[in-house]
């Protein structure tokens, strides 16, 4: 007998091959019907699989995130199902649940066409319609092969089931698939889904096999998911950074120079905004430096980065010696180490911070690049802080507060990580125990909820990630607040302790935006261009009504522009209407129309960004203090748009 206990403790005594439905009807007929799958020591299983363990043992309703993924690969079964009712000569793949939804690839002579997507999944809703149970056969070798003998893709896949592996089928009503399971009960579970779009992909990825064709789709348990997620996958389309950087001119890609942005006028203003505002947060506790761009391998030789690194270096060819023996850096870390060597310190010196704004390169492939998310020239806000180990509690809380304030500014909410021992590691199991808990202490003093990423950390030490969420609900990695304690060893890093004696500091890594270039690209989806003030690069655009006000709205933009406002003046004959327009499409926070009662005043008709046609009436002088203070306090819009 199989012996199973409940989450409340209480335990079921079952025979082996007692299908999993069975034992939830011993728990309650409601529990019965609410179920999906089972979870037995830890494995997901459909209600009809036959039990061949005991354990513990867990039912899944639709409120357990695990069901999700049943759900979604039941879902890839009627979509193949759909296909082959449509399509019988269509090859049967893998139809795997994948994080936002599932997908299916299919062997076919010519690729599906958008109507012969929009044709799947209207048979689907058929499909679904007839109720079909899924449900579960066990079956030899020999019988599979000759189930599936029109299906080279699945007999391959036999092929390569191990001799005492459970061969099982499922069927859907005319549908039969080699497949583990689990799945829902029947296709009728499936209700809210949506086919989104296809791609070629080759058989199990390895492109010297066949082309196949894959379908996207995604499912949710709710409709209300189901239409935030298609609204969120829209907005990110109409948000995309490399979209958007063109039409509001902000940055551009030429083959002169792949990965490596140009930055029009309108975009260096924000990238300029933004490295000011950084440094401004750091005036007080930091020492901007700046170091070399290229080095001698010697400098990578210390550092490691020769032996492991140098293929994603740009390397540089030496006249006199006729080798490659020196590089653009790709990293600060290192020349801060030069910096610091450079002079003795004293225990009274520490903690010190250097940080950086140097222009780093990364030989990426020229096929990974991609916008301003991934590219081959950048500048991070990096920082290097030099401490003694005692210091690393109050230091991590310091560099903590920095981070997260950093983030509250442009309305970015960040979760924490913290990364533990990997398993190839330098350092004493004692050093990382000491690390380890200082720097949790340091994440427990916050009060701030974290994740344990057991075994995720750097090589050198254990670390703090902060992933941030976007309007959108995306997540970021950005910041991060590392420990290195090999660093010093390799660069033979010293202080002069209190007794006169020398001693190794320890290294904290630590960088905010990440790369600025990734930070802006992240910005400018977090608020689909619609920039704060502070960060636009043309804040308020004057409009006169007329050609006779041209003289009066010029006057009012050099007012502004003399309390340092970002104002431009649009006195082009076309209509107000048209000009209006172009100020909205590009995303200009204020626009202050000269009429000619206004004129007379001294007041301007003020549209603020998002607000429609709604205009205010103001002073000049009020509305130049109130941008002033606006961009002063870095003040957020007053409504990020937000998705769903
Ligand atoms: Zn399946
Ligand atoms: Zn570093």
């Amino acid at each position: 007998m199989l012996v199973l206990t409940l989450p409340d403790g209480s335990t079921r005594e079952v025979a082996p091959g007692t299908p999993a439905r069975d034992v939830v009807a011993t728990i309650g007929e409601r529990l019965l019907r609410a179920a999906i799958a089972v979870s037995v020591n830890g494995e997901t299983l459909d209600l009809g699989t036959p039990l061949r363990t005991g354990g513990s043992f867990r039912v899944f309703t639709e409120r357990d995130a695990e069901s999700l993924a049943v759900l979604r690969h039941s879902g890839a079964h009627i979509l193949a199902t759909a296909v082959r009712r449509l399509r019988p000569d269509a090859r049967i793949g893998f139809g795997p649940a994948i994080d936002d939804g599932f997908y299916y690839d299919f062997g076919v002579d010519k690729p599906f066409t958008p109507e012969d997507v929009e044709a799947f999944e209207a048979e689907m809703k058929k499909v679904i319609a007839e109720k079909y149970p899924f449900v579960r056969e066990e079956i030899d070798r020999a019988e599979a092969n000759k189930r599936f003998v029109d299906d080279p893709l699945k007999l391959e896949r036999i092929a390569d089931l191990g001799a005492d592996e459970v061969i099982s089928t499922y069927t859907d009503g005319p549908f039969i698939d080699l497949c583990r399971g689990p799945h829902v009960p029947d296709t009728s579970y499936l209700k809210h889904f949506k086919l989104l779009h296809t791609a070629g992909a080759y058989w199990r990825g390895d492109e010297k096999r066949p082309m196949l064709q894959r379908i996207y789709a995604t499912a949710f348990w709710k409709k209300e998911d189901l239409d935030g997620y298609l609204f969120r996958i829209e907005e990110a389309k109409r948000r995309d950074h490399r979209v958007l950087g063109k039409t509001l001119d902000l940055f551009l890609f030429s083959q002169v120079s792949p990965g490596s942005a140009f930055w029009t006028e309108r975009g260096t203003i924000i990238y300029n905004e933004l490295t000011e505002f950084v440094r401004e947060r750091q005036r007080e506790h930091f020492l901007e430096i700046k170091t070399p761009l290229l080095y001698n391998k010697s400098l990578w030789e210390t550092s490691g980065h020769w032996g492991k690194y140098r293929e994603n270096m740009f390397l540089i060819h030496n006249k006199e010696t006729e080798e490659l023996d020196s590089s653009l850096k790709p990293m600060n870390c290192p020349s801060h180490y030069v910096l610091y060597s450079a002079k003795k310190h004293s225990y009274r010196e520490l903690p010190k911070r250097f940080v950086t704004f140097d222009v780093l390169h990364r030989n990426e492939l020229t096929g990974a690049l991609s916008g301003l998310t991934r590219v081959r020239q950048f500048q991070q806000d990096d920082c290097h802080v030099f401490l003694m180990e005692s210091q690393i509690a109050p230091e991590v809380q310091f560099l903590m507060d920095f981070i997260l304030g950093y983030y509250e500014t442009f309305g970015l909410t960040a979760k924490l990580k913290f990364a533990t021992r990997p398993e190839v590691r330098v350092g004493d199991d004692a050093m990382w125990d000491r690390a380890e808990q200082a720097l949790e202490a340091a994440l427990k003093s916050t009060g701030k909820a974290y994740e344990l990423k057991a075994g995720d950390g750097a090589f050198y030490g254990p670390k703090i990630d902060f992933d941030v969420e976007d309007s959108l609900g995306r997540a970021w990695q950005l910041g991060t607040i590392q420990l290195d304690y090999a660093a010093p060893e390799r660069f033979d890093l010293q202080y002069t302790s209190e007794d006169n004696t020398a001693h190794r500091p320890v290294v904290i890594h630590r960088a905010v935006s990440g790369s600025f270039e990734r930070f802006i690209a992240i910005l400018i989806e977090h608020f689909a261009g619609a920039f704060p003030v502070w960060l636009s690069p043309e804040q308020v655009r004057v409009l006169p009504i007329a050609d006779d006000l041209a003289p009066v709205a010029e006057e009012i933009t050099k007012k502004m522009k003399a309390a340092g406002i970002r104002a431009h003046l649009d006195a082009r004959s076309d209509t107000l209407n048209y000009r209006i327009r172009e100020g909205e499409m590009m995303k200009v926070p204020y626009m202050a129309v000269v009429g000619k009662r206004e004129a007379e005043a001294g007041t301007i008709a003020v549209r603020e960004r998002g607000q429609g046609k709604k205009q205010e009436i103001v002073s000049v002088d009020a509305f130049i203090a109130r941008v002033v203070d606006e961009v002063r306090t870095r003040a957020l819009p007053l409504k990020v748009e937000a998705a769903g």
